[in-house]
């Protein structure tokens, strides 16, 4: 049985900080979708642009830690999970891009758009596909701020996409035991 809500314990408050040029429409959507999954309240913070000192020119990408690390200082306070959404391409040193990155112990998480759009592997755009896709991601991302871990079960939405097509095949839903564990935070 998958069930779509935990019951959390004690709630804490989402905040989205949509960095760049990003369709409020959709960020607004997004917004219900996590408020639902987490019974959580979620705000939307005005938009930021992305930080120049993250940006690699050699790279042609943004260093995620250094946004990351920004993130943290738009908290009023410990119990505020932030959920930053980019459109630019993520890096860290050791790996040539990343999907997002998370740091449950400051609270934040940052999830970009780039490789999740149809557009990027050269297929024709396709919005409905890519809402899903940061629908399952930044619910994942919130999963993992309250956890600490992602779920072996590759039809969780915690599941660790390695790729799109691991992201596609996963579905929306908790699985079981993370139901039971995110109940309990
Ligand atoms: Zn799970």
């Amino acid at each position: 049985m998958i069930i779509n809500k935990p019951m959390m314990k004690s709630r804490s408050k989402i905040i989205i900080v949509p960095i760049g040029d990003l369709d409020f429409f959709q960020i607004n959507k997004l917004a219900g979708r996590l408020s639902e999954a987490f019974t959580s309240p979620v705000d939307i913070i005005q938009g930021a642009e992305p930080p120049e000192e993250a940006y690699s020119p050699a790279r042609l990408q943004y260093f995620s830690s250094v946004m990351l690390g920004k993130m943290e200082r738009l908290k009023a306070n410990d119990k505020e999970k932030i959920l930053a959404i980019v459109d630019e391409d993520l890096y860290i040193p050791t790996k040539p891009f990343v999907y997002a990155e998370a740091d449950p112990y400051a609270g934040c998480a940052l999830l970009s758009l780039y490789r999740l759009k149809q557009e990027f592997y050269g297929l024709p755009e396709d919005d409905k596909v890519v809402i899903e896709r940061v629908k399952k991601e930044a619910t994942a991302l919130i999963g993992y701020l309250h956890l600490a871990r992602y779920c072996r079960n590759p039809r969780c939405v915690m599941y660790h996409c390695n790729d799109m097509s691991d992201c596609d095949a996963k579905t929306d839903k908790f699985c079981d035991n993370c139901t039971r564990l995110l109940s309990g935070k």
